[in-house]
């Protein structure tokens, strides 16, 4: 069992604004006493017995912290220290302030191909490594996607929430039905033995959205959209595709493979010419084609909008949970994992999990 720091965090953090809300707690912006120095606070419930479904296990979040001290990466969160206080957990994280990586370019009137690769490569270098160390995100979709400082002249790509991770043991059969629908892969909805590959076909969703700003599988309800995923249909229509590159598509095809085995790796991903020109007309085509961002920006407007709806519907349902309490301080690290569901829910284990933005 992992031992974590014993003393109150707030010994030595300064705990400040709210910088986002997950299933499970708050990140807040937390400033070390002694250096006065930022990081992110990421404040999660621990789950007081089994049957209980308030907050999150012990020992998935040991598994999360393990996992986080695995992966040293400069495209990878870092993680600095781990406190444990009362029945809660505070991973202390690098701050990232440049925001969601899809949020700055949505800013931009023209993003070239080559441009979004500059992003696509650090995303891949990033999971080059933690795949090499047999670690999968499991989770990888545009909110999970920051970069450290967008006034930099190369911002840097942060990969973050590591909740759903998972390290693979040798010969392991690891399964798992969590995630967001529209980035999750066929063999995740399956229910079959899962490996780093799934992570590969969520690039592939990635991709495909950010050149286009279409989801290629997202259907009218989750129950369409994972249906669409296992059908594993897309197109590339010309009104949204007009200007991108035979090779950005045929990149994207080799990652939304059903079999898991025929998709391309970080390290393939890497290698395509796509990532990295071999000729001179590979590298102009690149240069020669561009985002769809008309479309870009209305994707990522709705995203945000589903974003912020859910939020509203979150803190109405936790709004009713403590009406009646006075415990105010308590309401204020509240997150929709104190609140017991009380919902009719379909038997699905999918949507435990469901995204906020799915
Ligand atoms: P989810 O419900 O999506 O699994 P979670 O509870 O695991 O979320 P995170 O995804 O890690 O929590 O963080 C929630 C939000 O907090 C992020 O979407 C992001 O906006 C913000 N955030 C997380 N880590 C950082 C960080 N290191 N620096 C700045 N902001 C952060």
């Amino acid at each position: 069992m992992a031992v974590f720091k014993p003393e109150n965090v707030e010994d030595f953090y300064e705990i400040g604004e709210i910088l986002g809300s997950g299933h499970f707690g708050q990140v807040r912006l937390v400033c070390e006493r002694s250096s006065r120095t930022n990081y992110a606070g990421k404040f999660v419930k621990i789950r007081k017995s089994a049957c209980s479904r308030l907050g999150q296990d012990r020992g998935s979040l040991e598994r999360e912290v393990e996992i986080l001290h695995l992966l040293q990466h400069p495209n990878i969160i870092f993680l600095k220290d781990v406190f444990e206080c009362r029945a809660e957990l505070v991973l202390i994280l690098e701050f990232v302030s440049g925001g969601e990586l899809f949020d700055f370019i949505a800013e931009k009137e023209v993003l070239l191909e080559s441009e979004a690769i500059t992003f696509m490569k650090q995303i891949l270098e990033g999971l080059r490594f933690m795949h090499g160390k047999n670690i999968a995100h499991f989770d990888l979709k545009p909110e999970n996607i920051m970069l450290s400082d967008k006034s930099a002249p190369n911002p840097t790509i942060k990969l973050i929430d590591f909740g759903l991770a998972h390290r693979f043991l040798p010969d392991e059969e690891y399964k798992c039905s969590s995630g967001t629908p529209q980035y999750l892969a066929p063999e995740v909805i399956n229910s079959e033995p899962l490996t780093t590959a799934a992570d590969m076909w969520s690039i592939g969703v990635i991709t495909y959205i950010l050149i286009s700003g279409l989801s290629p599988f997202q259907g009218d309800n989750d129950d369409e959209t994972l249906l669409n995923v296992l059908a594993t249909k897309y197109e590339f229509y010309d009104q949204y595709f007009s200007n991108t590159s035979s090779m950005a598509k045929g990149f994207i095809d080799r990652l939304l493979v059903k079999d898991s085995n025929e998709r391309m790796t970080a390290e393939d991903c890497l290698h395509h010419p796509w990532i990295k020109p071999i000729t001179r007309k590979q590298m102009a085509r690149r240069n020669r084609s561009s985002i769809n961002m008309k479309s870009f920006k209305r994707f990522n407007a709705r995203r945000k909008w589903k974003m912020s709806y859910n939020m509203v519907r979150m803190c109405n349902r936790l709004f009713q949970a403590c009406k009646g309490r006075s415990d105010s301080d308590s309401l204020q690290r509240q997150c929709e994992s104190d609140v017991e569901d009380t919902e009719t829910k379909p038997a699905s284990l999918l949507r435990r999990r469901l995204s906020s933005s799915s």
